[in-house]
């Protein structure tokens, strides 16, 4: 029987029945693992038996947090690996070569910016950016060497949403594979899949890690796209059809890449999913609540969310991410000196970058994550100086609600 969410996620059985019936996933702090023969050896390391070997490539307590990442998905595939940084860089690595260029939008987190703009140009890889809200604009910028359109499905800081089943439809005719990052909105509120997303990239850092503890990344594989029509992994794609892709992850890039989770910081996160849902939806809840009040306060010009009706894009917010699109949101102030002000009148919501912490956490992102960035650029990617960006946590509404108002006095 097919079991609903938070049941499947906290039933996931173990891949080995634990030697002491342990309830709770042991940390498995071994760095390599014994063999009985030679030839169980030999077998391990060419891939013919998946026993593990050495902890970089797999190990027992990151493969329970996959497994249960998988068994709620119904991803093909799901790699841990210990940032999302590191995931967005492996994956995107497995996908590109020298001369290929990737579709996208400036309107990125900082670094994933910065990998694709700077750190892939050396390699020869074009990051190739547009208005991923204008599918005309996306089909004339694609080309015969682009090897995959990235994007994030609300962006940060600037809450844009780009359709993705016209996206998808784009792709799909063009034989691109469509990859998104949906830390903002994770799997237990949208299914990415559903909306034609390949490769779906987390950072498990912000919902997932419970509470801030550790960071983390998560690669989800739906094994959709047909990898035969791909320039790199065509060769791959003749043996392992719509898997090539995790092949080419799983026993190559990740390995060499070397950046898998540890144990102890899956034995977090694994805890963190038991409650994903529950913070969530309460965070979420509290952030569409405030945000309404928050408009209505003074000083303040602008609140932008796409969970407010007056947002542009609250229809296909809600059409994509239901209810609840996540507890992150911005709001304008007159200018830089009344947002310095107000966040050092801030009593309870902490001064502090990240997202989904459980507590409160507010940022001038101008100054912080994009303050090396020259003006001109944060003018491109529409980062203003007069934003204050908001993460809620799972305090009472009323008391943060009364930290805003005193803060803007
Ligand atoms: C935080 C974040 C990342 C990077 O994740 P880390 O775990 O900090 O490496 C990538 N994308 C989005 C949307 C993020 O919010």
């Amino acid at each position: 029987m097919d079991k609903n969410f938070d049941t499947s996620l906290l039933h996931t059985p173990y891949g080995k029945p634990d030697a002491y019936n342990a309830l709770s996933m042991p940390v498995y702090n071994s760095a390599a693992y014994e063999f009985d023969s030679a030839e169980q050896m030999e077998s391990a390391f060419t891939g013919k038996t998946s026993e593990f070997a050495y902890s970089r490539i797999t190990n027992p307590t990151v493969q329970y947090f996959e497994d249960r990442v998988k068994t709620i998905t119904k991803a093909f595939s799901v790699t841990a690996l210990n940032s999302g940084m590191a995931a967005i860089t492996n994956t995107i690595i497995a996908l590109a070569k020298t001369g290929d260029n990737i579709v996208t939008s400036r309107h990125l987190f900082g670094n994933t910016y910065s990998f694709l703009a700077s750190t892939l140009a050396a390699f020869g890889v074009e990051a190739r950016f547009c208005d991923l809200t204008n599918p005309k604009e996306v089909s004339a910028i694609i080309d015969e060497k682009t090897c995959a359109v990235f994007l994030e499905i609300i962006t940060n800081p600037q809450l844009e949403v780009a359709d993705l089943k016209a996206l998808s439809s784009i792709c799909k005719s063009r034989n691109i594979p469509l990859v998104a990052d949906t830390t903002i909105v994770p799997f237990c509120a949208f299914r990415a899949n559903e909306f034609g997303v390949d490769i779906e990239v987390v950072s498990s850092t912000k919902y997932i890690s419970g509470g801030a503890t550790s960071l983390g990344g998560l690669i989800l594989d739906y094994a959709t796209f047909d990898w035969t029509k791909s320039v790199k992994l065509s060769g791959l794609a003749k043996d392992f059809g719509t898997k090539a892709f995790t092949v080419k992850l799983r026993k190559e890039i990740h390995r060499n890449m070397g950046a898998y989770m540890t144990p102890q910081v899956a034995y977090m996160q694994t805890l963190g999913l038991e409650t994903m849902s529950l913070r969530f939806e309460k965070a979420t809840k509290t952030c569409i609540e405030l945000a309404e009040k928050v408009e209505k306060l003074s000083g303040v010009e602008s609140v932008n969310y796409t969970g407010l009706k007056s947002n542009p894009y609250y229809e296909l917010s809600c059409a994509q991410f239901g209810a609840y699109p996540g507890a992150m949101f911005t709001f304008d102030l007159a200018s830089r000196e009344a947002c310095f002000l107000f966040m050092n009148k801030l009593k309870l919501v902490k001064r502090a970058t990240n997202l989904f912490d459980n507590k409160t956490l507010a940022i001038h992102p101008a100054s912080t994550i994009y303050g090396t960035f020259t003006a001109e650029q944060r003018e491109l990617m529409n980062v203003s100086d007069k934003t204050i960006r908001i993460s809620v946590g799972l305090e009472d509404v009323e008391d943060l609600y009364q930290d805003f108002g005193q803060a803007l006095l």
